[in-house]
């Protein structure tokens, strides 16, 4: 097979233009539109690049502004893909080192080409300047990535790697080329291979960016549908999800759950005295609490406005008690700093189990509801249990 630098140029520019546009309508109506943007540019910089490289192929004064032209719209699309990634992560973006890439590799393009012109030094140093800009690609999508994405980012971080290798493989062998008889289109396998590994990694490196949206997108529709905005708990939704899946172990098995109903004491007062916002800094507050003291397969979801359930799986009234009574002094001694103010306040808790009353939703949440209301009528700051009505705390 005989590759054709100029062939693969112009099917790698096409490609890039295509990918440009593809990133952009997938991802024009994500949280991530910023890194959206980013990876779209940096695709369409590469078409450019390509294509003023193809355009001015004899070496002609035209040629070297072709040249570094092309350079700096190459390492521009790194450099943006990079500091898309931060972005696409929601960390922090930081411009500066792209900046400097991009100067650099600009600079001594520049040089090499106009000052002391040496084709060899100038491709030498471009090709370690991109590997370095691709490492650097890779080790923020796998390295530093959040745990949650490093499942999904291995292909995009993994072409970077490669491409980082190709580049530094590139720079080794061209070290040894002669400058007489290098140029772009000289007939070499390094020149064709390179750009032909280049284009097939950029084409897997995009497809991991799809890939990665996607993931991004589903996980915030999932949160949209089965989490409470203002807390993060779970909705009430997915509450009768969980509970209908409980309902079923149990005919099955004959394994007991409970179930735990958690109401603010006194909070009309706390929004009265301290404003809906605080009020609402508190509800946050005590979603955190309880999600820190229960056990990771209890399900803790927002009934609606100040009242929360618990569910948890093959668990007793005696174990729910030592649970609630777990969250209810941690609330308790807990003080809230909200506005400036320091607020100290307490929870009731209902508890049922299903072997009392049966595994049906809304008897579990009525017994609940009546030893929560016990426990609001017997002085509040109490977890109640449904049947002997026994007061704890
Ligand atoms: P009790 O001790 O008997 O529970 O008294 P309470 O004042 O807490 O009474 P209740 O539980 O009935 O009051 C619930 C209040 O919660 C009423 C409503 O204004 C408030 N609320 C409901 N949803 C929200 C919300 O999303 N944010 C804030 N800040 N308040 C809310
Ligand atoms: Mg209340």
């Amino acid at each position: 097979m005989n590759l054709d630098v100029r062939t693969i140029m112009v099917l790698f520019a096409m490609l890039s233009l295509l990918f440009s546009g593809l990133i952009l309508s997938a991802g024009l109506h994500t949280r991530s539109i910023n890194s959206v943007k980013q990876w779209s540019i940096a695709s369409l910089c590469i078409a450019v690049g390509l294509g003023s490289a193809y355009f001015f192929q004899t070496p002609t004064a035209n040629a070297k502004y072709a040249v570094l032209l092309g350079t700096t719209l190459i390492t521009t699309s790194i450099a943006l893909q990079f500091t898309g990634i931060q972005s696409f992560k929601s960390g922090q973006v930081y411009v500066w080192p792209a900046v400097v890439f991009v100067s650099v590799a600009t600079f001594q393009t520049y040089w090499f080409e106009f000052i002391h012109p040496d084709i060899i030094s100038r491709t030498v140093a471009n090709s370690l300047i991109c590997s370095i800009g691709y490492a650097a690609c890779a080790s923020e999508t796998i390295v530093r990535s959040k745990p949650k994405l490093k499942s999904i980012s291995w292909l995009t971080g993994f072409s970077f790697a490669l491409l980082s290798l190709a580049m530094l493989i590139r720079a080794i062998v061209l070290s040894q080329s002669s400058p007489e008889t290098y140029s772009l289109y000289a007939n070499i396998p390094v020149n064709p291979a390179t750009f032909l590994i280049t284009c097939a990694l950029q084409l897997c490196v995009t497809f991991g960016f799809l890939v990665m949206l996607n993931r991004q997108v589903m996980t915030e529709i999932e949160q949209f549908a089965t989490r409470d905005p203002l807390t993060g708990a779970f909705n009430r939704r997915l509450l009768e999800e969980e509970i209908a899946k409980l309902q079923s172990r149990s005919k099955r098995i004959g394994d007991k759950f409970s179930l735990m109903l958690i109401d603010i004491d006194n909070f009309k007062s706390i929004n009265d005295n301290y404003g809906h916002l605080n009020g609402d800094e508190i509800l946050r507050g005590l979603a955190i609490i309880v999600a820190t003291k229960i056990r990771t397969n209890d399900y803790f979801a927002r009934y609606g406005g100040d009242e929360f359930c618990v569910l948890l799986p093959s668990t007793d009234t005696a174990e729910a008690l030592i649970i609630a009574n777990r969250v209810r002094e941690a609330y308790a001694s807990t003080s809230f700093l909200v506005g400036g103010k320091v607020i100290k306040t307490s929870i009731s808790i209902g508890i049922v189990d299903s072997s009392q009353v049966g595994v049906e939703f809304k008897t579990m949440l009525s017994a609940a509801d009546q030893a929560l209301y016990k426990a609001k009528h017997s002085g509040r700051n109490k977890v109640v249990l449904h049947t002997t009505a026994c007061i704890a705390g």
